[in-house]
């Protein structure tokens, strides 16, 4: 995600939504006044609690857990399954205002379940069926809890299917209000961060759960329906409507799933041989489709610094609401139009930043929204990059070096920046520019120490081996050890937990 800059930042207040479920968050890295331990388990945060029921082998069939006892937000996500695949078939009507969806989830059980949740803040529950029979459920805050009619065994794979329809609601307790489904003038924006998927569909809303995704959208046939990865077709229906359909076969987190209605610019290409699908809001000026057609050139830059793009598509979609915000929606980021103020310098830096998450942040994604520095601290340094490669000039400076020195030196020893740990912002400042710039100069501090030969091979090594999976802190930490051969657990201590400045690389 990217905010303008200058746009105060949004307070996320997503975490006071989610009750305490039983199990507990691990606690935070120690203050920075204790030495570093020789053996570096109190550097970092400790690998979250398992929340997941524990498996009987005498066969008992227990509920499965409402959380992933995420540390910031342990509601998020559900335990005992394992989703593969979504597909979703979904209509809206934007006269009508309504969203009706047919949800088929792939799943495979992790324990033996009695019954399981989906998180889900969507139009109302029609049915459920499990496997072919009808399933009960019972609806509260947020969590649909299903009863399938026969109990399910650790290791089934097992199919839920769920019809939905109606007016959809607000996303309690979301980080703003541009985050959920979005009714817009004509038509809709589905989109946020950290949760927003459960706003639409029936979801275990966790980043640690990742799954393909079929996206099927009918919409009246002058509008567009644009989401994430492959165009697969556009197919005229019944009753005036069309339906796009779209395939993402990478997994993906649920929060990066998108869907975006109404009058859109569709440009379609090809690019090294994926298809390209960008489009612009059609109240917008042509210069802003001129601007979204560098994601190309972006492309091929961030492809020389991380390594071979990791999606089957690309592109990106600029909308007229007023988000504040961008995406890194996969394959096909979304833009508030506000970025592309050509005055302002362009938008090529803030394309920069979205598709360097295709990388950080989507293909490898996080294990626990606590190390969200793993995305956006990698996306800023993006922005640097891109800037010095591209002569962009921007806020900081001409070369990384020069925004580097400039951030050490313009915030002074009390600035929040410094006391804001990046590692562990706590949720109330997921977003805080720590996250952002202290996380790009915590990059840039490990590129100082360990040289450029061996940064360089760090970036595309982490991308490579942690693709379509997650990645944690200390698995990045590990990572850079291995191949710099330095021992750095003094280094990220310092840029990512200590709430004090850290000494100057
Ligand atoms: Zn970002």
């Amino acid at each position: 995600m990217a905010r303008p800059r200058g746009a105060r930042r949004l307070a996320v207040a997503a975490a006071g939504l989610i009750l305490l479920t039983a199990c507990t968050p691990p606690p935070p890295g120690l203050p920075d006044s204790d030495p570093p331990d020789p053996t570096r388990t109190v550097l970092g945060p400790q690998p979250p609690v398992e929340c997941a029921p524990v498996v009987d082998t005498e066969a008992s069939f227990d509920p499965g857990a409402p959380g992933l006892c995420d540390s910031y937000y342990p509601q998020a996500g559900n335990g005992g399954y394992d989703v593969e695949d979504y597909h979703l078939d979904l209509t809206y009507d934007p006269a009508t205002q309504t969203l009706r969806g047919v949800a088929t989830i792939t799943a495979t059980a992790t324990a033996n379940l009695r019954t399981f949740n989906l998180d889900y803040y969507g139009p109302d529950i029609e049915s459920v069926r499990v496997d072919d029979q009808s399933a009960a459920t019972e609806y509260s805050g947020g969590e649909l809890v299903v009863t399938p009619a026969e109990p399910i065994e650790a290791g089934t794979r097992f199919t839920i299917v769920a019809r939905y329809g109606g007016k959809p609601r607000g996303y309690p307790g979301a980080s703003g209000p541009s985050t959920g489904f979005l009714v817009t003038d004509d038509g809709a924006i589905a989109l946020g961060q950290p949760q927003s998927a459960a706003a639409w569909f029936p979801v275990n809303d966790h980043p640690r759960d990742k799954a393909t995704y079929t996206i099927a959208i009918s919409v009246p046939s002058n509008l567009a329906a644009l989401s994430n990865g492959v165009l697969e077709s556009r197919r005229e229906g019944p009753m005036g409507f069309t339906t796009w359909t779209w395939r993402e076969s990478s997994p993906m987190a649920p929060y990066l799933a998108t869907m975006v209605v109404g009058n859109y610019r569709v440009v379609t290409g090809t690019h090294d041989g994926r298809p390209v699908v960008t489009a612009v809001h059609t109240s917008l000026p042509t210069s802003v489709d001129a601007e979204l057609a560098r994601t190309t050139e972006v492309i091929d830059y961030l492809q020389t610094v991380f390594g071979p793009y990791p999606f089957d598509a690309l592109g990106g979609i600029v909308v007229n609401a007023p988000l504040g915000y961008a995406l890194e929606t996969q394959a096909r980021p979304v833009y508030d139009q506000s970025f592309f103020n050509v005055d302002q310098g362009g938008a090529s830096w803030v394309i920069a930043h979205e598709l360097a998450h295709q990388w950080y942040g989507d293909s490898v994604s996080i294990d626990d929204w606590r190390e969200i520095w793993l995305n956006e601290g990698f996306a800023t340094y993006a922005e640097w990059l891109w800037n010095e490669h591209s002569g962009t000039q921007r806020s900081g400076g001409a070369t990384v070096q020069a925004t580097f020195d400039t951030w050490y030196r313009i915030f002074s020893d009390n600035e929040r920046l410094w006391r804001v740990p990046p590692g562990d912002p706590g949720a109330d400042d997921l977003f805080h520019q720590a996250v952002y710039i202290r996380g790009a100069m915590t990059l840039h501090a490990l590129r100082r120490t360990v040289g450029d030969e061996a940064f360089f091979r760090i970036l595309p090594e982490w991308a490579s081996r942690q693709k379509d999976t997650t990645g944690t802190t200390m698995e990045f930490i590990a990572l850079a050890e291995e191949i710099s051969g330095q021992e750095l657990d003094q280094l990220f201590h310092d840029w990512l937990y200590s709430p004090k400045r850290p000494p100057r690389p």
